[in-house]
C-alpha cells in the first residue's frame, strides 16, 4: 500500500486546509496523477511478464501488481450459482440438451479429416474469424494443403492456401503454423492419433497442447478444439473431459457479472488503469471457476439432465445469452405524430407499427432510444426475433431471458477490457519517464 499511500499524501499536502485548489495547485495535482499512473524512472525495477523482464510502467503499476486482488476481491456467490444452474437445467430439459450443442457443418469429412483440419487451424482462429466449412472445402479440393510436412516446410504457403494471409498479424500466423506442424512431426502421429498418446485422457492432451510454446494454442483455443472433437464425436471413449472449463471471454464474463455468480467489491476499473492486464487475468480466471461451480451444482442436483463438462455451458451462455439476449437490442421508436411510442426489435424499422396495427396507414417513426429487453415488458419482441429463438420449433420457443429474475440491479455491469502488453498499441509501447512528458498510446 506504500506507493498509493505516498501518492495520496502528496495530493493531501497540495490541497492542505484549503477548500478549493488554485490553478498552480491544480497543476501540481495533474502532474502528480500523471507521474504516479503513467511514468517511470531509472531504478523503478522490472517484472517478469510473457517470459521476459520488463520495466515497471509506473509506481501505480507496482501497486496494482501486488494489490489488484485484494482491491477487487472477486468472490463466487454459491446462491447465485445455484439459481443459474437451475435456469440452465430448465433450458436443458426444454431443449432436450440441444441448447448446449452447436454442431457445425463438417461437409461430410471423416473423423480423421475433421480432426486434422480443425487441429491445424484452430490456433489461427482469432476471435472466431474462421469458418469450418470454408476450410473443409479447401481440404476437399486439395488435402495436401493440410499435410504437416508441407506446412512445416512452407508455413507461409499454408497460411496463404487456407486464405488467411490477408487477415491481421501474418507473421504470428506463419510461426504458429510452423510450430504446430512441428509438434505433430515430433509426436510422429496424426492429429486424430494424438489422443492415444495421452491414454485417451483429454486433460493430459490439453496440457501437452498448451505446453507447446509459440503454437498459438493458449487455454481458450485448446479448449475450443478439444470441445469440438468431443461434441462432434471425433473422439469417443475418452476421460478427463469434465476438467475443461468454459472458454472465458467477454461474453461469458459479462453474463457472470450480471447474474452475480461473480462479484467484485468495486465495479471493474477501466483498461486505462489495468496496467499489464492484472484485473483482466484475475477476472478471467474467476469466471472459469464460477462457471465450473455452476456446473458442479447442476450436476449434483440433476445428474441425468446435465452437460458432461463445464465447457459445454459455453455455447448457450456465449452465443445465445451473451451475444443475442443480454444486450440493449430493443429499440424505442416515436411516431411522426408524436402521439405514441413503441418498442421494436429492429433498429432499421422506419414505420410506426402502432398506426399500422390500427389500420391508420403507413406513418414514419424515428428511433429515440434502446434498452435491454429483459428490463422491458415488450422484451419478448427482441427475444422472439433473435437468431437462436427463430431457429427453435414453435413449441420450444422462449420469449424471455432464462436469467431475467437473477440479474436484478447487476443488469448493466460491463465486462473488463484490456490493453495488450505487447504490440503497437500495447503497454510496452506506452512508456515514458518522469519529467520527459508524452507517453501513452496513439490508437
Ligand atoms: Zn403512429
Ligand atoms: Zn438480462
Amino acid at each position: 500500500m506504500e506507493k498509493l499511500s505516498n501518492f495520496c499524501s502528496e495530493i493531501k499536502a497540495v490541497i492542505g486546509e484549503n477548500e478549493t485548489l488554485s490553478v498552480a495547485d491544480a497543476r501540481n495535482v495533474v502532474k502528480s496523477i500523471n507521474d504516479f499512473l503513467y511514468t517511470n524512472y531509472p531504478g523503478i525495477g522490472n517484472t517478469l511478464e510473457l517470459g521476459e523482464y520488463r520495466e515497471y510502467f509506473s509506481d501505480f503499476h507496482k501497486f496494482w501488481e501486488t494489490h489488484h486482488k485484494e482491491i477487487l476481491d472477486c468472490k463466487i456467490d454459491d446462491e447465485k450459482c445455484e439459481l443459474v444452474a437451475d435456469a440452465l437445467h430448465a433450458i436443458y430439459v426444454k431443449s432436450n440438451g440441444d441448447a448446449f450443442t452447436e454442431l457445425y457443418d463438417t461437409c461430410g469429412l471423416k473423423k480423421q479429416e475433421i480432426c486434422r483440419v480443425r487441429f491445424l487451424t484452430a490456433n489461427q482462429d482469432f476471435r472466431g474469424s474462421l469458418n469450418f466449412s470454408n476450410l473443409a472445402n479447401k481440404y476437399i479440393s486439395d488435402s495436401s494443403i493440410f499435410d504437416e510436412k508441407y506446412i512445416y516446410e512452407d508455413p507461409e504457403g499454408f497460411v496463404h492456401d487456407i486464405g488467411i494471409s490477408s487477415l491481421s498479424q501474418n507473421d504470428k500466423r506463419i510461426s504458429y503454423a510452423k510450430t504446430i506442424a512441428g509438434f505433430l512431426l515430433d509426436k510422429g502421429t496424426t492429429p486424430y492419433g494424438l489422443i492415444n498418446i495421452y491414454n485417451r485422457d483429454i486433460s493430459l492432451l490439453r496440457e501437452a497442447i498448451i505446453g507447446c510454446d509459440g503454437a498459438g494454442y493458449g487455454n481458450k483455443k485448446t479448449d475450443m478444439f478439444l470441445r469440438d472433437m468431443v461434441v462432434l464425436g471425433v473422439w469417443e471413449n475418452i476421460s478427463g473431459f469434465d476438467k475443461i472449463d468454459v472458454a472465458s471471454d467477454l461474453n461469458t464474463i459479462k453474463v457472470a457479472l450480471r447474474t452475480g455468480i461473480i462479484k467484485t467489491e468495486i465495479p471493474l476499473v477501466s483498461s486505462f488503469l489495468d496496467i499489464f492486464c492484472y484485473q483482466y487475468s484475475y477476472i478471467d480466471a474467476m469466471n472459469a471457476l464460477a462457471w465450473r461451480r455452476v456446473w458442479e451444482i447442476w450436476k449434483r442436483k440433476y445428474p441425468s439432465e446435465c452437460v458432461e463438462s463445464p465447457c459445454l455451458i459455453d455455447y448457450f451462455v456465449y452465443k445465445v445469452i451473451g451475444k443475442q439476449f443480454c444486450k440493449d437490442n430493443l429499440y424505442l421508436f416515436e411516431c411522426e405524430t408524436k402521439e405514441h411510442t413503441f418498442y421494436w426489435h429492429s433498429h432499421q424499422n422506419k414505420t410506426c407499427q402502432v398506426c399500422r396495427e390500427k389500420g391508420l396507414g403507413r406513418k414514419t417513426a424515428s428511433r429515440i432510444g434502446r434498452v435491454m429487453p429483459c428490463s422491458c415488458k415488450e422484451g419478448y419482441k427482441a427475444f422472439l426475433a433473435s437468431e437462436y429463438v427463430r431457429s427453435l420449433p414453435e413449441d420450444k420457443k422462449i420469449s424471455e431471458c432464462p436469467f431475467k429474475d437473477i440479474c436484478g440491479e447487476n443488469r448493466n455491469l460491463q465486462p473488463p477490457k484490456s490493453i495488450s502488453i505487447l504490440g503497437q498499441t500495447g503497454w510496452t509501447s506506452a512508456y515514458t519517464k518522469k519529467n520527459e512528458g508524452g507517453g501513452g498510446l496513439m490508437a
